[in-house]
């Protein structure tokens, strides 16, 4: 079965109506609804949207427990992004195959592979007559990869955990955090007029040149002394632009540039001391430059607006799947922070401690050609069945 369930298309909600399908018809307690995207949105802490949706559908399914052991989250996005240079893949993307140990297609790596350990770990147990006193919920979730709609619905809905496991790609290690990223949009003004007289206009292109080293300069300063658990990167909280358009005339001096990116922020600092910080930086810059100072660089804040978040490497939620992993996989996991934004910000910020553990390899992700292990995910389903008994106790 394919579906290709890139965010704000139909198969986005094809495929949260199938798990919740297929869970009912595993025997769980299985909720839908309809998430209210329009009032949702306009929350303040609402965490941003970067497609156009005007539906989406939320799922929870629960498997109850004897009713006095603590709850176990799993929680999977479904969304995937859209598939870029189809020259660059060695087949249809939205196809799925088996090579060798590799299953190859869009979402496969991240995070479809993930979301179905969580599920058939979840199955295995049931399977083997396992009771658990704890109850284990299972969360298909939309819209992660452009804000985290999904996730955000599931707690405004009052949902309660007492810990989360994300199945993301961590190549079967463990990412207790991560940075966040915000997303950017600066407007450089320039003063149009014939090509052929330029020196009487001003291009927004030349004005960008300084902001954009002014930026590679904040990157750097950013990156100064990072967190220890994100010392293993060479860029811990990138700073990156993405998009740059410009002029509307090859022989006109253009007037405006209009470049969007996204700016990675700390473990341990908001989002909107990393705003203020570019726009500190920017306005330095512009006070600078006799045009600039009249004309400053205009930046907003739109589309995705992923916190960083932080769970203690300390904790036992870590240290216990640590020693799960260990004793089930005889490997050793890795524990380090993620330099991409994630839905573990919005678990950790509504007071559930959550860590990723899955398989795939991040580089992977949104790349062409992106696989995952078969054999990898095997062994994050023993993994997270060995945890879920741990964690939520056997009755
Ligand atoms: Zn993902």
């Amino acid at each position: 079965m394919a579906m290709p369930s890139m965010g704000a298309t139909a198969a986005e909600i094809d495929i949260q109506d199938f798990l919740a399908d297929a869970w009912r018809a595993d025997g769980l307690d299985v909720q839908t609804w309809d998430i209210d995207i329009a009032e949702l949105s306009a929350r303040p802490d609402f965490p941003g949207m970067e497609v156009d949706r005007n539906c989406a559908r939320g799922v929870l399914a629960r498997w109850p427990g004897t009713g006095d052991g603590p709850t176990l989250l799993f929680l999977g996005h479904t969304d995937v992004v859209p598939p870029g240079d189809l020259a660059a893949w060695s087949g249809d993307p939205f196809a799925p195959r088996i090579a060798g140990d590799r299953l190859l297609g869009r979402g496969s790596c991240d995070m479809k592979a993930g979301t179905a350990a969580m599920w058939f770990a979840l199955r295995a147990l049931r399977d083997a007559g396992v009771r658990l006193r704890g109850d284990v919920l299972l969360a298909p979730v939309c819209g992660e990869e452009d804000g985290g709609l999904g996730t955000y619905a599931l707690l405004q809905r009052g949902l309660r955990a007492d810990a989360c496991v994300i199945p993301e790609p961590t190549n079967l290690d463990l990412i207790p955090a991560n940075g966040g990223a915000l997303t950017f949009r600066v407007r450089v003004r320039g003063l149009a007029t014939h090509a052929s007289r330029r020196t009487e206009g001003v291009s927004a292109i030349a004005k960008f040149v300084p902001v954009l080293e002014e930026l590679v300069r904040l990157e750097a300063r950013r990156n100064d002394n990072v967190d220890p658990l994100m010392q293993r990167w060479p860029i811990a909280y990138p700073l990156s632009v993405g998009t740059v358009h410009a002029g509307d005339w090859s022989s006109t001096v253009p007037d405006l540039l209009i470049a969007e990116g996204r700016l990675g922020v700390a473990l341990g600092e908001t989002p909107a001391q990393a705003r203020a910080d570019l726009e500190d930086a920017l306005a330095g810059l512009c006070a600078t430059d006799p045009w600039l100072a009249e004309h400053p660089v205009e930046i907003e804040w739109w589309g995705g607006q992923f916190a960083s978040g932080r769970t203690d490497p300390g904790h036992s939620l870590v240290r216990d799947l640590s020693d799960t992993i260990r004793e089930v996989l005889d490997r050793t996991p890795q524990v380090y922070g993620g330099p991409f934004g994630s839905d573990l910000r919005l678990l950790v910020g509504a007071g559930i401690p959550t860590v990723h553990f899955g398989p795939g390899e991040s580089a992977a992700a949104h790349a062409p050609d992106e696989w995952v292990s078969t054999t990898d995910t095997v062994a994050c389903a023993r993994a997270l069945a060995a945890f879920a008994m741990v964690f939520s106790g056997v009755a």
